[in-house]
């Protein structure tokens, strides 16, 4: 085999709508072609019956007559459960696999999202190896930067069924910012990545420096595209065609036309739907203009608004938008006037149209691609994660250990210890959210690392995340007595999301933050008390009658202040911690008694110790 086959890489663009494949040739990225000249290559699928599947425009067309065996935007169920997608309009029927994650069904068969994936990701491998009359083997696949670990993992897993080594998966926003060339602009230059497909939106932020890319933060939803506005349009006519009762078969049909409409209206003022023999033997047609799709599309876009300003925020942009070096676009839904309009409102300034937005990505992903194979300069990309990571702690807070928006590849790591003595093990939960109690945030995974009982405190336990490039995150605990180590591995079916978006997470954590917060002001200063009680039963029966009776009325008083306050409804956390520091306060003199005694002890043992020469 020659060097070039074996460092060949291609670049894919795994949309929800259509998919791309390129490849750096000769310095320049470039997009390869099917047999039929075509370059997207639409992300559906169909099963013919007692025939094999078939893959991109064929199937598409399909869907109208065959809507149950005919799977477009797939993209969506990877990794996730059917109740985070159960309010998805699938054409098709969903069931829950034996591991909890979502299944195509297809009359008597069921496909995981990720076989489905990689009969599309096949066909572009088998392009590429037509276009370059070479076998392809490595891949770099974009996905949307609100991809979890679960969904990264099963794009990473597609691409392997597919028999494509993945050797980078890369964020969306980032590979269009490499299209864009934006390496080519100034120091310190500031550029918004605007991304709204068929079937997500991102927004990123990114920041050039010494020639570096940085994502400084980013933000989205990811159930918000073009196919929205298509359901929206599609409600619109069939109110213009007084149609009720649709068939499958029919709501396909028009849901298609929905789309078509609406991508001419990017151009046209108004568009003709025609509808031949809809209903038996009879046609429909009807007008749609630029400005009822617009009123239609209007709500469904408006929700791009919030993550913008939110992403602005991160990025410590906030009202000053309109210095940003650039905005770009990306994705075909930017095509509509309507959204260019809301992009150049919403960051004060028109948005770069320069290149072709439904193929950003896919050169993006080449160029990456052309990167790690040597074919073009070393560019250096940096990702961040989307929401922050950690663990539960004792009394069920959220501990972070990588903060959201912190740059990737990263590695950081903490030492805990037994809360309480006697315990045989530590349970590990890995979390992903922005919520201060641990039940509010996603589990992505759960283990126990076992150690041997001892005192309260006397356990050392190092937990490290690790995240590689690829955004997969791997989780090491060690015992430091025993230098044992556990590594949880984050496969998919060890990934437990809620069924909530990041988008909501976020605007969850932002509205809950004030009862957060004093939650955990509350849990902490509870756990203090629990303490602190203890402590002072220890010392009392360690004291017996030593204390003054002055002194043991004062700590009696304290005591009686911290239950009284443990008990009150609603919980009062200021209350509580007030009580707390008063019996901090009073138990003083007991604590300076206990350490006296304790020397006492100490001195009496070694008089009457051996000693050492004897
Ligand atoms: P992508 O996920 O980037 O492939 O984008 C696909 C989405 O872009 C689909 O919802 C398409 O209907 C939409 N789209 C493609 N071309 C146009 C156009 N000319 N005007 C409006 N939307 C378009």
């Amino acid at each position: 085999m020659s060097e070039s086959e074996t460092e060949l890489i291609v670049g894919i663009d795994l949309g929800t709508t259509n998919s791309l494949v390129g490849v750096v040739d000769s310095g320049f990225p470039i997009l390869l072609a099917d047999e039929s000249g075509r370059r997207l290559l639409p992300s559906a699928v169909s099963f013919p019956e007692g025939g094999e599947p078939l893959v991109g425009e064929p199937a598409l067309r399909n869907r109208s007559l065959l809507p149950k065996t005919t799977i477009t935007s797939v993209k969506r169920l990877m990794g996730r459960r059917p109740a985070e997608v159960e309010n998805e309009d699938l054409s098709y029927e969903i069931r829950s696999g034996s591991d909890g994650f979502a299944e195509v069904s297809i009359q008597d068969q069921f496909f995981r999202p990720e076989e489905i994936s990689a009969l599309i990701l096949k066909r572009l491998k088998a392009t590429a190896e037509a276009a370059l009359e070479e076998p392809v083997k490595k891949a770099v696949i974009t996905v949307p930067a609100y991809f979890n670990d679960g969904q990264r993992n099963a794009t990473k897993r597609a691409g392997e069924l597919a028999g494509l080594e993945v050797v980078r998966i890369l964020n969306e926003p980032t590979a269009a910012a490499l299209a864009y060339g934006l390496d080519k602009l100034g120091e310190q230059s500031r550029v918004a990545v605007f991304d709204l497909g068929g079937g997500t939106f991102d927004i990123s932020l990114l920041e050039l420096r010494e020639g570096v890319f940085e994502v400084v933060a980013t933000n989205g939803d990811t159930r918000l595209g073009g196919d929205d506005v298509d359901r929206a349009l599609l409600s619109l006519l069939t109110e213009k065609l007084s149609l009720s009762d649709l068939s499958g078969e029919q709501s396909a049909t028009l849901l298609e036309m929905a789309r078509r409409a609406k991508e001419a209206l990017s151009t046209e003022e108004t568009f003709t739907v025609q509808l031949p023999f809809f209903q038996g033997d009879q046609s429909l047609t009807c007008e749609v203009s630029r400005d009822e799709l617009e009123r239609a599309a209007q709500p469904i876009l408006d929700r791009v608004r919030k993550p913008c300003l939110r992403a602005l925020a991160d990025a410590k942009i906030g009202d000053a938008a309109e210095q940003l070096d650039q905005v770009i676009l990306v994705g075909g839904s930017t095509r509509m006037p309507l959204v260019r309009r809301m992009v150049a409102e919403i960051f004060g300034q028109e948005p770069n149209t320069t290149q072709h937005p439904d193929e950003a990505v896919a050169l993006g992903a080449a160029i990456q691609a052309g990167v790690l194979c040597g074919r073009v300069r070393q560019v250096v990309l940096l990702d961040v994660t989307p929401l922050s990571l950690g663990i539960e702690t004792y009394g069920g807070l959220m501990n972070v250990i990588l903060p959201r928006n912190t740059t990737i590849p990263a590695k950081a790591g903490e030492l805990f210890t037994n809360p309480v003595a006697n315990q045989e093990g530590m349970s590990i939960r890995v979390l992903q959210g922005e919520r201060e109690m641990a039940r509010d945030n996603w589990e992505l995974g759960y283990f126990t690392l076992a150690f041997e009982p001892g005192p309260k405190g006397s356990a050392r336990v190092g937990v490290q995340f690790e995240i590689d490039e690829n955004g997969i995150l791997k989780v090491l605990a060690r015992d430091t007595k025993t230098n044992q180590d556990t590594v949880l591995k984050i496969e998919n079916s060890a990934v437990d999301v809620e069924d909530e978006q990041v988008e909501a997470m976020i605007s969850e954590s932002v509205e809950h933050a004030f009862s957060d917060m004093n939650e955990r002001i509350w849990t902490e200063a509870k756990m203090k008390s629990e303490e602190m009680l203890a402590a002072l039963d220890m010392a009392r029966a360690a004291l017996g009658e030593a204390l003054p009776e002055e002194e043991k009325a004062t700590v009696l008083s304290a005591e009686k202040a911290v239950r009284e306050a443990l008990n009150t409804e609603p919980p009062d956390a200021q209350k509580l911690k007030q009580a707390n520091q008063q019996l901090d306060e009073a138990t003083e003199p007991l604590a300076a008694l206990l350490v006296e005694k304790a020397m006492a002890q100490a001195l009496e043992a070694q008089m009457t110790a051996p000693s050492a020469e004897s």
